[in-house]
């Protein structure tokens, strides 16, 4: 029989998959023996046998009743009963960790007699009725979706009726009327009464909290986090502690370190006499941690002592829900806290530093999108400091951002698909806003604190945050937002500092300070770990300083054509394009190639003696060619008539471009440029070898498809290397490579392995001929693709393993059939995608190459896919 119930005593942290990480951490909690309410979980398998069946079989059933019976009779409890009424909070919980996407019910137990004996119990009608109102609101929104705000918007009218500054003003009478009415609203909106049976209650939280596995907002993070949708999440029921029961009750959350900076020592914020959801949700704004310390000195050190123990036996920084009850210490959660780019990056060089993980540890803790975060830019210091923020919250998230101001998820989501930079402010947010967090530059809220549910979901998405903005408040319906005299209306610019927590209107300028030591720090460590080499796409010497700042072994890419287009040179270009003898195109390129020698020259001396692969002219010639508006300055200065130039333009066009005279079909159709090319490297190599400057040029010839475009273009330029290396009466050592950029490249790969000394994949091309996708007209329906599903993914993004993955395995095999020590990479965008470095280790590629601001996430990447390697500094705790 299928196994329904796990007690927390029976499970282990080992069993999130099963238990769901919330259930596996309760149930090691309860074994070490933490202050933790009893309970049990309904494992994440059943989920899958309901969402398959529609129904919970019989047999489950039986065991929950069972199981709640069992539980009510260990507690000296009644579920249902009016002595000592049990209490339970329903809660999901999958393997992965999923804030705000999944549904919590709380105080499930209660109907209108029940509710009676908890007041007679406690003494404390006040309480008793604020639970009970507070189960109407939460079972109608989980079960059977009524939105909250109906029941909200009523409470909010009720205490400005009554002039009630604050929840804590409501009487127990109050609260009994309250929560009728929450039971019409309920019934309005449901057509049914509100159930009084606790079992049935139960039943349908739990089915409930199974069917939330599948809401869009549930959906939405799986995709984004790439969490597979099969998992299911398991349910745990557990005995409910009060932390609204007075003021000797509260609830909190604490985090071992500080999720933002990483900062060590407790840190975290608590509400007196409220429930874990009111600290969650947003909707009162807590008290620091450090408050409790002063009003309860006990109950600190115990949750300080009790925090630190948990930190020690999970070694991550954890994020812990605890809740006092009438001055008792409770545990409800602990988890791995999430955290910024830059608390991970403090936190896992810490924790090597206090012996507690190893490197590789501490790698797997940083993500490429940290790295990428670690890396953002921030608003420039002098603007800032001129700047004059008009309101001021918590930072939440850090980071920097400017845009146009939303004030619902769905106006921001619109809006961004125009393109334009979004940034959402809201009241607060809840999970229904999670598509319009996610396209957003940056998210306000005017209240919540730095646990709220925008804090927490902005960290994880690396979007930059502040909460808590109190000077603000926000008017849906009239698309506006007040801050005292300010009025900010929808589509407004503002710009947002999420690590001060400042907002200022208008743009501010950025600038890319980044958290560079931190960095640097993981990237050496990642590097001495990394078993593949990083090379970087740059041409620039810019581009190539920072590339070699992150590391990059040298240049596997230099696109020479992106050195044609500055004012002068295009139109060099343009005369070499359009001359009608080849004496005319030489007399063109001789002036080009002073400049090509300057760059490169520029180039090598920037890649400091690293490897430079530079690959000559590859885009098709119409891009070059001048505009309508154009012709005439073009006829003036190549000294023909307008007539001419249009009927060369007329000539070189193509009806597909791409696939047309473009590549290797180029240099052979025009040898005196590839060789213009080659004399320009082999000269400026000569020139700085003389001044002793260190240099190592590399050729990669394009869009090779046929072993003889190959041998043809190897022979013509090996007699122009030749030549300069008489001049210098030494080898040059400039080898030939090709790029491995068509299917049929790949399927005759081997046959050109004796001729090309090394190989470089460019999988936007290869990509763009394996599907037939055209690399310019792909975006439309390949969005369309994703959304039915056709496609997982967007290949141009991720390695389409599948189909370019088996070609370029072909190719790999029969180049190394013959040449097994060439070396052989990726240079395109994919070859930096850090879920597609483990397949292309996989497959046997030696090096990857990418822009500069790609190479530390590769790097990263590189790093976590390689074989460990067992280290001595292991925690010894
Ligand atoms: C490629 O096709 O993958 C490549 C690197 O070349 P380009 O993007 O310049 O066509
Ligand atoms: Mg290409």
């Amino acid at each position: 029989m299928e196994k329904a119930v796990v007690w927390f005593s029976e499970g282990t942290k080992e069993q999130k998959a099963l238990l769901g990480g919330k259930g596996a951490n309760l149930a090691e909690m309860t074994n070490l023996g933490l202050p933790v309410p009893q309970g049990f979980i309904v494992p994440a398998t059943i989920c899958l046998t309901y969402l398959e069946e529609q129904v919970l079989p019989e047999a489950i059933i039986k065991q929950v009743k069972a199981a709640i019976e069992e539980l009510a009779v260990r507690r000296n409890k009644t579920f249902g009963g009016l002595q000592s009424p049990l209490l339970v909070s329903v809660r999901s919980g999958a393997k992965f960790s999923m804030p705000g996407m999944m549904d919590t019910i709380l105080n499930l137990g209660l109907n209108d007699e029940t509710v009676q004996g908890l007041a007679q119990q406690t003494g404390d009608p006040v309480f008793a009725y604020d639970c009970y109102r507070r189960l109407i609101q939460m079972y109608g929104d989980v079960v059977k979706g009524v939105a909250k705000e109906h029941f909200e918007a009523y409470l909010t009218d009720y205490k400005k009726q009554q002039n009630y500054a604050s929840d804590q003003m409501m009487t127990g009478n109050d609260w009994q009327m309250i929560c009728r009415v929450f039971q019409s609203i309920y019934m309005e909106h449901t057509q049914e009464a509100f159930p009084q049976d606790p079992f049935q209650q139960l039943l349908a939280a739990i089915t409930a909290v199974f069917r939330s596995w599948n809401n869009p907002r549930a959906k939405t993070y799986r995709s984004l986090h790439r969490i597979p949708d099969d998992l299911g999440t398991a349910v745990t029921i557990q005995e409910m502690v009060f932390g609204n029961s007075g003021i000797n009750s509260g609830t909190g959350v604490a985090f071992t370190r500080n999720p933002a900076t990483g900062e060590p020592g407790l840190f975290g914020e608590f509400l007196v006499c409220a429930q874990g959801e009111d600290v969650v949700a947003g909707i009162r704004t807590p008290q620091p941690i450090q408050a409790l310390a002063q009003q309860h000195p006990m109950i600190y050190q115990e949750l300080k002592q009790l925090a630190e123990g948990l930190e020690d036996h999970y070694q991550d920084m954890q994020d812990i829900e605890f809740t006092i009850d009438d001055g008792q210490l409770f545990v409800l959660q602990t988890r791995n806290g999430k955290r910024t780019a830059a608390a991970a990056a403090q936190i896992a060089t810490d924790m090597v530093a206090e012996g507690r993980i190893t490197i590789r540890q501490a790698l797997d803790r940083i993500t490429p999108e940290m790295i990428d975060q670690l890396l953002h830019p921030l608003f420039a210091p002098e603007a800032l400091q001129q700047a004059k923020a008009f309101a001021q919250g918590l930072p939440a998230s850090p980071g920097a951002a400017s845009g146009h101001v939303y004030f619902t998820a769905e106006a921001a989501e619109k809006a961004s698909r125009t393109g334009e930079k979004v940034l959402l402010l809201r009241q607060e947010t809840s999970p229904e806003d999670i598509e319009g967090m996610v396209v957003s530059e940056a998210i306000i809220t005017a209240r919540g604190g730095m646990t709220s549910h925008a804090a927490v979901v902005a960290r994880g998405l690396g979007v930059c945050c502040v909460v808590g903005c109190e000077a603000l408040s926000v008017d849906v319906f009239l698309k506006q937002a007040r801050c005292g005299e300010l009025l900010i209306e929808e589509g407004d610019v503002l710009s947002v500092d999420g690590s001060t927590g400042k907002l200022y209107q208008g743009q501010l300028p950025m600038t890319s300070v980044q958290e560079r030591v931190l960095l640097d720090q993981l990237l050496t460590w990642a590097q001495a770990q990394a078993d593949l080499k990083v090379y970087a796409n740059a041409e620039t010497k810019n581009d190539i300083e920072a590339a070699l700042a992150f590391g990059a072994a040298g240049i596997g890419l230099a696109r020479t054509e992106h050195m044609f287009f500055g004012e002068a040179r295009l139109w060099k270009m343009r005369e070499v394009i359009l001359a009608e003898t080849k004496a005319e195109r030489l007399a063109a390129l001789a002036e080009i190639k002073a400049y090509q020698k300057a760059d490169f020259k520029e180039m090598l001396q920037a890649a400091q003696g690293k490897k430079c692969t530079i690959r000559l002219l590859d885009p098709p010639l119409h891009e070059f060619l001048p505009h309508e508006h154009e012709r005439l300055e073009m006829a003036r200065r190549s000294q023909k008539s307008l007539a001419v130039i249009e009927r060369r333009i007329d000539e070189l066009q193509e009806v597909n471009p791409m696939m047309g005279h473009r590549g290797s079909r180029l240099g052979l159709s025009y040898p005196e440029i590839y060789e213009m090319q080659t004399a320009a490297i082999c000269e400026a190599a000569v020139e700085l070898r003389q001044q002793g400057v260190e240099v190592e040029a590399a050729i990669l010839l394009p869009l090779i498809s046929l072993p003889a475009e190959l041998q043809v273009l190897k022979e013509t330029l090996t007699q122009v290397i030749a030549q300069a290396e008489a001049t210098l009466q030494q080898p040059l050592r400039i080898e030939i490579g090709m790029m491995i950029e068509t299917p049929r490249a790949c399927l005759i790969a081997g046959e050109c392995a004796e001729d090309a000394a090394f190989f470089s994949f460019g999988t936007n091309d290869l990509t763009q001929m394996t599907f037939g996708f055209s690399r310019d007209d792909a975006g439309s329906f390949i969005q369309a693709y994703l959304q039915s599903g056709i496609l997982q993914e967007d290949p141009y993004q991720h390695l389409d393993q599948a189909g370019v993955g088996t070609l370029m395995r072909q190719a790999i095999a029969g180049v190394r059939d013959r040449q097994p020590e060439h070396s052989i990479g990726v240079c395109g965008e994919v070859g930096s995608d850090p879920y597609s470095i483990a397949f292309l280790r996989e497959i046997g590629i030696d090096y990857v190459s990418c822009s500069p601001y790609r190479i530390p996430a590769a790097w990263l990447a590189i790093a976590q896919s390689a074989p460990i390697i067992e280290e001595a500094s292991v925690s010894t705790r």
